[in-house]
C-alpha cells in the first residue's frame, strides 16, 4: 500500500487541494480530499491523470529526422514511407527492444502514463516468420517492462500492398500474414504480453488499403473483445483510390461494411465529410488524432470543431514519435484549428471554459476508451497513473486551477513536468525517467549502428 498526499489534483469534479490517495496493486483504493499529510508521501505540485498514448510506432523514433531533407520530386507521405520502409529493414529484435525502450521512456517523460502500440513489424529481415511468429511483440512488451508504461499492444493485420488485392513490395514483407498467420499472432502476443500484469491485447487491421474485407471480416469475428484500431483517411490519395475500389470514401465503406462502436479508434480520420465525420461522432468510436505527425507529414488538418461540436469523441497519440509530447500533441491540435479558421480558444465546448482543460480531459476520456483500460481519472477503481507538474516552474508559478493546465499545455510543455507515476510506480523525478542513462546509452549504440 502506498499512500499519498496531494497539495492540489485534477479529480473528476474538479481541482482539489489537500487530497489523500491509497494505491494497492497498482490501482486507486480509496480517496478523500481536505486530509492531513501526517503518515503520507507527499506529492508537491499539481497532479493530473497521466494522459494515454492512443498510436504508436516505437521503431519509427529511430527515424525522427531522417526524412527532412528535400528529395528530387516533391516529398510527401509517401516518399517518407519509401525511407521508413528502408530503415525498418535493417531492425534485428534487439534494436527494436532498445528503440522501444526509448521511446516509451521519452513518452513518460513527456506526461504519457499508458501506449497503445500499433505493432506491424512482425516477420525477420529476410520477410520470413521469426522462430516465435509474436518475438517483436515480445520485444515491444520487454521494453514496457523495463520502462513502466501501462501497454495496450495492437498487433496489426496487414494482407496486401494496396486496394483490391495489390501484392504487397519487398519494403512490406516484414507486416504480411494470411488470417490464419494473423491469428497465430494475436495468440503469441496475449502470451508474450502476459506476463505485464496489466497488459491489454487488441487487434489492429491496418488501413482499408492493406487488408481484404474478407480478412477484416474474419479478424472481427474472432475479437469478441478488446480494442480496434485502424489507420484510415489519413491521406487524399488514400481517399481516392478507394472510392476508385469501391465507389466510397474510406469512412463511409467502414461505418457500412462494420459494426464501428465504442471499442473502435479511427487513427487519423483527417479527411471526411460531413456525413462521414456525424456517423463517425454518431458511432461513439474514438478519433485517434496524431497532430504532429500529421503536421509533419503533411496530411491535412482534422476538422476538429465540427467533431467536437457532433459529440465526437477524440484521443492523442504520438505515431512516428518525430517529437514525443502530450502537451505538445494538444497544443498542435488547437493551433492547427485556430490557424484553418483564423480564430482562437476553438476547441473549448463553451464560453468561459479554458482551452486547456478541454483538451486534457477530451484526451483523457478518449485515450482511456481506446486503449481500453482503466485509466484516465483519479478515482477509487482506477490505475494510479499521475503526473506531477512542478508548481513553482516560472510558467506556473503564479497560477492556480484551469490556468496551470493552459501552462502547461501552451507555454511550457514536458519542461513542466516533475513526476510521473505509474501504477502506483514513480518512474521519473524531476522530469528524468530513473533509468535513463542505462536506456539511452543502449539506444545510442543501436542508432550508431544502424546508421553506420
Ligand atoms: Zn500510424
Amino acid at each position: 500500500m502506498r499512500k499519498l498526499f496531494l497539495d492540489h489534483a485534477l479529480l473528476r469534479t474538479g481541482w482539489a487541494r489537500d487530497v489523500a490517495i491509497d494505491v494497492e496493486g497498482g490501482t486507486i483504493r480509496a480517496i478523500r480530499m481536505q486530509a492531513l499529510p501526517e503518515g503520507r508521501e507527499r506529492l508537491a505540485g499539481i497532479t493530473l491523470p497521466g494522459l494515454p498514448n492512443l498510436h504508436s510506432h516505437t521503431f519509427q523514433r529511430g527515424m525522427a529526422g531522417l526524412a527532412e531533407t528535400r528529395g528530387p520530386q516533391g516529398d510527401s507521405f509517401w516518399t517518407w514511407r519509401q525511407v521508413m520502409y528502408r530503415f525498418l529493414g535493417q531492425l534485428t529484435p534487439d534494436d527494436v527492444e532498445a528503440i522501444a525502450a526509448f521511446a516509451t521512456m521519452e513518452m513518460l517523460e513527456g506526461g504519457f502514463t499508458a501506449l497503445a502500440e500499433f505493432h506491424y513489424l512482425h516477420h525477420d529481415r529476410d520477410g520470413r516468420p521469426f522462430a516465435d511468429v509474436a518475438e517483436l511483440s515480445g520485444r515491444i512488451a520487454a521494453a514496457a517492462d523495463e520502462t513502466g508504461i501501462g501497454l495496450t499492444l495492437l498487433p496489426v493485420l496487414y494482407t496486401q500492398g494496396g486496394f483490391g488485392g495489390v501484392a504487397p513490395n519487398e519494403g512490406q514483407r516484414r507486416f504480411i500474414n494470411d488470417i490464419e498467420g494473423y491469428f497465430r499472432l494475436v495468440e503469441g502476443a496475449r502470451k508474450a504480453a502476459g506476463f505485464l500484469d496489466d497488459a491489454v491485447v487488441g487487434i489492429a487491421p491496418h488501413s482499408l488499403r492493406a487488408v481484404t474485407p474478407d480478412a477484416l471480416e474474419r479478424a472481427l469475428a474472432a475479437a469478441s473483445e478488446g480494442p480496434i484500431h485502424l489507420h484510415i483517411a489519413e491521406q487524399v490519395k488514400e481517399v481516392e483510390d478507394c472510392i476508385a475500389w469501391s465507389g466510397q470514401r474510406p469512412v463511409a465503406w467502414l461505418l457500412d461494411h462494420a459494426p464501428v462502436d465504442k471499442r473502435w479508434c479511427l487513427v487519423h480520420a483527417t479527411h471526411l465529410d460531413s456525413a462521414e465525420m456525424h456517423g463517425l461522432a454518431a458511432a461513439d468510436a474514438v478519433a485517434g488524432l496524431c497532430p504532429i505527425t500529421e503536421a509533419n507529414l503533411g496530411d491535412g488538418i482534422f476538422e476538429g470543431v465540427e467533431f467536437l461540436a457532433a459529440g465526437g469523441r477524440f484521443g492523442v497519440g504520438s505515431d512516428s514519435n518525430i517529437e514525443i509530447s502530450a502537451a505538445g500533441e494538444l497544443k498542435q491540435f488547437e493551433y492547427s484549428q485556430r490557424l484553418k479558421r483564423r480564430a482562437r480558444n476553438v476547441l473549448a465546448q463553451r464560453d468561459g471554459e479554458s482551452t486547456g482543460r478541454a483538451l486534457y480531459t477530451g484526451a483523457l476520456a478518449g485515450g482511456a476508451q481506446a486503449l481500453g483500460r482503466h485509466v484516465g481519472a483519479l478515482e477509487v477503481g482506477y490505475r494510479a497513473d499521475m503526473v506531477v507538474l512542478d508548481a513553482a516552474h516560472p510558467a506556473l508559478a503564479a497560477l492556480s486551477g484551469d490556468r496551470w493546465l493552459d501552462a502547461y499545455i501552451f507555454v511550457a510543455g514536458k519542461a513542466a513536468i516533475d513526476q510521473v507515476i505509474v501504477a502506483g510506480q514513480t518512474v521519473v523525478t524531476e522530469g528524468r525517467h530513473h533509468k535513463r542513462d542505462a536506456i539511452t546509452a543502449r539506444y545510442a549504440g543501436t542508432m550508431a549502428h544502424i546508421l553506420a
